[in-house]
């Protein structure tokens, strides 16, 4: 690219307003005009993110630097119907831009993490357990109502996409990331890039106990691991009538010494790590990290999950792997959200790798 190109370039991303101008550098020995030293402008172009999850939704906006300037969370929609839940999305955004006192003629796009099989490029949902949805046209009904573009894809993917742009604690470019929430989900990072082939590891069967889970099959990891499945538990072993005992709610009883919900924890873990010793066989990766609701229990859930792993992993396979709970916590899915935003809208920047064949 000639001099004047660049110059010409940066000139429409200073009128654009993504650049903006900070000074000026040293003239070169040679003499000439002073360089005009540019960064990203973080007053000129927004990005909002929303993390749709079946309990809590948590929506942001962001600058071009990927910092949160507002933050909102709420409980999601009890009514799960399409047009019900595109409407609570639209309100939340319109909420958040008048509270961050953004012109929304600024703001670049929304990008959307929801759990279920989403196909990225068109923006459909094609199966959500979770909303019991089929076939949504979950992109172009947002954009329509919103009147901003808008970009959809699985939480967990999205998860492991915040891990990989943030890198708060994470290095390594190949991991293996677990989403422990109300169901299970996984991601693998490959040299920097999401693997982006839909996977089910919440759904290797596990155990021969009769656990019917919500695919329809029994004895699946999620069926016996998820927030879903220690709350099931939990609620039985403690005969729990007119109330109802929340995993963490399950994960503080543990942490306060209580015996039966240390049974629940250690089980769920104890499969946690079962499940994670076939992943260490098979990939082999530097670091397994473990986020979602169900990682919030810390070392109640760690501790299980790594007797368990150690049990079951060839020692020449478990000395290399570090298994984690996720640094970003429950933000995980938000700062993915605002990074598969930005990744689109302003910088362009691929970031699944479809160079890497499915086996
Ligand atoms: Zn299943």
């Amino acid at each position: 690219m000639s001099k004047t190109t660049v110059s010409r370039l940066v000139k429409e991303l200073i009128e654009e307003k993504y650049l903006i101008e900070v000074g000026e550098g040293q003239s070169k020995k040679s003499g000439g005009r002073k360089p005009v030293l540019t960064a990203l402008n973080n007053s000129g172009r927004y990005v909002i993110g929303v993390d749709l999850g079946v309990t809590n939704t948590i929506i942001a906006v962001a600058n071009i630097n990927g910092e949160i300037l507002k933050k909102i969370r709420k409980p999601t929609i009890r009514n799960h119907n399409i047009g019900g839940v595109v409407s609570y999305i639209s309100n939340l955004v319109e909420q958040i831009t008048e509270q961050a006192g953004i012109e929304k003629s600024l703001i670049k796009g929304i990008g959307v993490a929801i759990g279920g099989v989403i196909e990225r490029e068109t923006g459909i949902v094609r199966f959500s357990s979770n909303f019991s949805w089929k076939n949504v046209y979950l992109k172009k009904l947002l954009e329509e109502k919103t009147g901003l573009y808008t970009l959809i894809d699985n939480c967990t993917r999205v998860m492991a996409l915040g891990l990989v742009w943030h890198q708060k604690g994470i290095s390594e470019k190949n991991f293996f990331f677990i989403n422990a929430g109300f169901g299970i989900g996984s991601s693998l990072v490959i040299d920097g890039s999401i693997y982006d082939i839909h996977s089910e590891f919440g759904h290797i069967p596990i155990t021969y106990e009769n656990v019917l889970c919500q695919c329809g099959k029994k004895g699946c990891l999620e069926a016996i691991a998820s927030g879903n499945a220690i709350e099931r538990k939990a609620n039985q072993l403690y005969n729990t009538k007119n109330s109802w005992l929340t995993a963490k709610n399950v994960a503080e009883r543990a942490k306060n010494n209580e015996q039966l919900a240390k049974i629940v924890y250690n089980e769920a873990g104890g499969y946690l790590g079962k499940g994670i010793s076939i992943v260490a066989n098979i990939f082999n990766p530097k670091k397994i990290i473990i986020g979602g609701g169900v990682s919030q229990a810390g070392d109640i859930l760690l501790k299980p999950v790594m007797e368990s792993f150690s049990k079951y992993t060839m020692d020449i396979i478990k000395e290399d792997i570090e298994i984690n709970i996720s640094p970003l916590g429950m933000d995980g899915g938000i700062y993915g959200a605002i990074t598969m935003i930005l990744n689109e809208r302003i910088f362009n920047i691929s970031i699944f790798n479809k160079d890497i064949p499915a086996f």
